[in-house]
């Protein structure tokens, strides 16, 4: 592999900078994944966990810092204004699967219409092959025997899973995880997090807020910790979570744990 091929895999995150407002929620993040890992990010409420996680697909525009996924790599305090700038933010986007704490399905759609809506109407891809690959995801995620279910005869962790389906039907390079599974009722959580455990296992690389530190301590190959809008801590799940070296992390761990 060439030193630039080696340079545009992986995601790479450099100096993000966000305010809203007046208030200045990311402080120059700076860290890398490889492909075929996955990075847990964890921190107290409020820390920018999740504006990070948007940053990664340009759902919040930073007003500095580069983004690179692969080979699509956005310099935010240079975006251009207006049309040009969208599409950089839509090929950054389209880089990446996101999977939100809810999904909200198309109620009158089946599970199966669900999945293929992506990767037929955003992406004009064969209807055949879209149900094919559908069929064989939505197994994946345990749900072959619910493909003509509607979402309304599922339960919260089965539409969960129909939601992690339909970010993998685009085909993605990366999967986001928004606290997939912050919504829902404790006993649907495992299901879930066996799910993308699996995906983690299988090579897909990923890049997950959860309050899960058990899921996080047997998923992540990278963990980072964030307080106040910086990165407090990060390394191996055994270092940062097994052995923090910092007094905000262990802080943090003692009254999650
Ligand atoms: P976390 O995911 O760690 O809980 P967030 O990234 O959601 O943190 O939020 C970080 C800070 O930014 C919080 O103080 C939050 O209130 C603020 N924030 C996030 N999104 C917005 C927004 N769209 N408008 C204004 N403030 C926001």
């Amino acid at each position: 592999m060439t030193d630039t091929a080696e340079q545009n895999t992986g995601i790479r995150v450099r100096g993000l900078e966000k305010s809203f407002g007046g208030q200045h929620v990311l402080r120059g993040i700076d860290f890398e994944s490889a492909r075929g890992t996955s990075t847990v990010l964890l921190g107290p409420s409020g820390s920018g966990k999740t504006t990070v996680l948007r940053s990664l697909n340009a759902l919040e525009v930073p007003e500095r810092g580069v983004v690179g996924i692969d080979d699509v790599e956005i310099d935010f305090a240079r975006l251009p204004p207006g049309k040009a700038g969208r599409r950089q933010s839509e090929r950054l986007r389209a880089q990446s699967g996101m999977v939100f704490q809810s999904h909200n399905l198309f109620p009158h759609r089946t599970v199966l219409e669900n999945v293929i809506e992506g990767p037929v109407l955003a992406q004009r891809r064969p209807r055949e092959e879209a149900v094919a690959d559908a069929k064989v995801l939505l197994d994946q995620v345990g749900l072959g025997d619910r493909v003509d279910a509607y979402p309304f005869q599922l339960s919260g962790g089965q539409q969960q899973r129909v939601g992690i389906a339909r970010a993998l039907a685009l085909k993605p390079r990366v999967v986001l995880f928004d606290e997939p599974t912050s919504a829902l009722d404790p006993e649907l959580v495992g299901e879930v997090l066996a799910v993308i455990r699996d995906l983690a296992a299988e090579g897909w690389t990923t890049v997950i807020v959860t309050h899960e530190i058990r899921f996080a301590e047997q998923v992540a190959d990278q963990v980072l910790f964030l307080d106040g809008g910086v990165i407090v801590e990060k390394g191996t799940s055994a270092q940062v979570i097994g052995d923090p070296r910092e007094a905000r992390t262990r802080r943090f761990l003692k009254r999650v744990l």
